[in-house]
């Protein structure tokens, strides 16, 4: 049956149609506008204890969509392009955050197949070892549970049962939001104790995060490595030498493992308030020539080149998601 998406979707389609005189969407609606997606994970299936993923087939869909009326280019290339005073009409770049191991597994098939560049901002700390952001521990955490009840008062949880898995997740997410006021050391404290209470199954598990191995094997099929701090923390709640540990360290990393220069960066979390001028200043001394934010919104070549704007994917259906795509560059 159709539903409300199929409508909107066949709409966008008679836009396209009736742009009058032009072969591509972009053509007419802005040539100065790009427009970067912004991933986390690409997953055969659902999985409820994970950020935001994309599902294969879906994403699959994403780039045949985002192809058919966009010229899709490495992030570097527009940057490129805006330094040189260059409009680079329809520009649209992917990016992926944080350096999933399905990134290599199960996106990068499908970026190759289709010809589709893209950037991977890497939180180097976790890649190869073993390691994963403090948002993964948690959600695995409240995933592999054995507890029957969960109580937090202070992040404002009554004592109740742990439930089934759509509870726990809930509780899980509940909590990721909260943890994100504080230091990391803090952090890690309220963590810890959260997980003790969890008393997850310890088992054997597939790494969650990529290895150099893997980076290096994208490397000459159209992917740039990126940096997206050392341990993913909230740059804004470091002090000024942290942030430059943080960024730095990041960026230096990724240069050993693959010889390539590092001068793209996106800011862990990347709301307004989770990165600084401090964070700006130490990105430009450092060799950074862009970083990328999590706020929605069309880029020109006059919009900050360290608070540049993405588009997240978190829509119920690949035409979902185009849809509002295509509507956010006719807005902007
Ligand atoms: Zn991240």
């Amino acid at each position: 049956m159709a539903s409300v998406k199929d409508f909107c979707f066949d709409l966008a389609g008679k836009a396209l149609r009736f742009a009058p005189g032009s072969r591509r969407f972009s053509d007419w609606s802005g040539p100065r506008k790009s427009q970067i997606v912004m991933y986390h994970r690409v997953l055969p299936q659902a999985e409820p204890f994970s950020i935001d993923p994309a599902l294969s087939p879906d994403f699959r869909r994403h780039m045949r969509l985002l192809k058919r009326q966009f010229r899709v280019v490495p992030l570097a290339e527009m940057i490129t392009a805006w330094e040189a005073g260059r409009d680079l009409p329809g520009a649209v770049a992917v990016t992926f955050d944080d350096g999933y191991r399905d990134n290599y597994l199960h996106a990068f098939p499908i970026l190759k197949e289709e010809g589709v560049p893209a950037t991977i901002f890497l939180a180097t700390d976790f890649i190869g070892t073993g390691g994963m952001p403090w948002h993964d521990r948690v959600l695995a955490g409240f995933r592999d549970a054995r507890a029957q009840n969960f109580a937090y008062p202070e992040a404002g949880i009554a004592e109740g049962p742990m439930g089934e898995a759509p509870h726990r997740r809930g509780l899980a997410f509940r909590i990721l939001g909260w943890l994100k006021r504080f230091t990391p050391e803090d952090r890690e404290k309220h963590i810890a104790a959260m997980l003790m209470q969890c008393n997850p199954e310890n088992r054997e598990r597939e790494p969650l995060m990529l290895d150099w191995r893997e980076v290096r094997a994208m490397l000459p099929h159209g992917i740039t490595f990126g940096a997206h701090t050392l341990s993913h923390p909230i740059l804004s709640r470091l002090t000024p030498q942290a942030i430059e540990a943080e960024v730095i360290g990041s960026k230096l990393a990724i240069e050993k493992e693959t010889g390539v220069p590092v001068t793209l960066f996106a800011y862990p979390n990347g709301q307004p308030g989770d990165y600084n001028e401090d964070c700006k200043a130490i990105l430009k001394k450092s060799g950074f020539s862009c970083a990328v934010s999590t706020s929605a919104g069309v880029n020109t070549p006059d919009t900050d080149r360290f608070a540049l704007r993405r588009r997240h994917v978190w829509d119920a259906t690949a035409d979902g998601f185009y849809f509002r795509f295509l509507l956010e560059r006719l807005r902007a």
